[in-house]
């Protein structure tokens, strides 16, 4: 019997509701996180995008980033899209003043990298583990992966334009990173293999 995994969206600021609808399509339980004892009840998380800087400090106003940083530690899985992908950077480039993340992944991260000028933009990407048809991925005012450590698994770059190369999807063991914002597109492949990892670390632990 495959049960489905309680997977949270981390709900103090950005866009939520998409990743809730994303996950449910991908056979999750999906919840919003906004609570110490929330970030206790989840299988895997999400964060979401939004505004990193602000996410950061209402982490630390809601008593999240310790918990988090704990349960990131022991190894709960976790998918960091755009500003979530910031969070889960051991090192940042480019972070406003006294700006910190949750850390986990051996990344560095520049935030905004596709220059202030590049507010959004979308391109096909071929992402081997997700199979078959390229990936729509939109990027808005998006970070990238500058470097990564040797742990670190390199899903997709971008292929066109003054950007080529730049990683743009991650993996170290369960934690997943995009630079780019799957739960807009309807294509719900990422979700599906982030449940997939979620589904595998609960089989691991029992
Ligand atoms: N530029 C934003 C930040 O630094 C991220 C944008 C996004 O999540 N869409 O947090």
């Amino acid at each position: 019997m495959s049960t489905s995994p309680t997977i949270g969206v981390l709900a103090v600021q950005g866009d939520v509701r998409e990743h809730l609808v994303a996950l449910e399509r991908s056979g999750a339980d999906a919840v919003t996180v906004r609570r110490p004892r929330e970030v206790e009840a989840v299988d895997g998380l999400v964060l979401p995008g939004g505004e990193s800087t602000t996410i950061d400090k209402l982490l630390r106003a809601f008593d999240l980033q310790g918990p988090l940083r704990e349960r990131i530690a022991a190894g709960l899985p976790v998918y960091g899209s755009c500003a979530g992908m910031i969070l889960l950077a051991d090192r940042l480039a480019d972070g406003a003043a006294g700006q910190q993340t949750l850390g986990g992944m051996d990344i560095l991260v520049r935030r905004n990298a596709f220059g202030r000028q590049v507010d959004s933009f979308e391109e096909d990407l071929h992402i081997r583990e997700l199979g078959g048809e390229p990936v729509r991925a939109v990027f808005i005012r998006a970070p990238w992966v500058e470097e990564a450590g040797e742990a670190v698994e390199v899903l997709a770059r971008v292929e066109h334009g003054p950007a080529a190369g730049r990683i743009v999807a991650a993996r170290q063991g369960n934690l997943l990173v995009t630079s780019f914002h799957p739960e807009v597109t309807g294509d719900h492949r990422v979700h599906r293999l982030f449940a997939d990892i979620v589904r595998h670390s609960l089989r691991e632990r029992s």
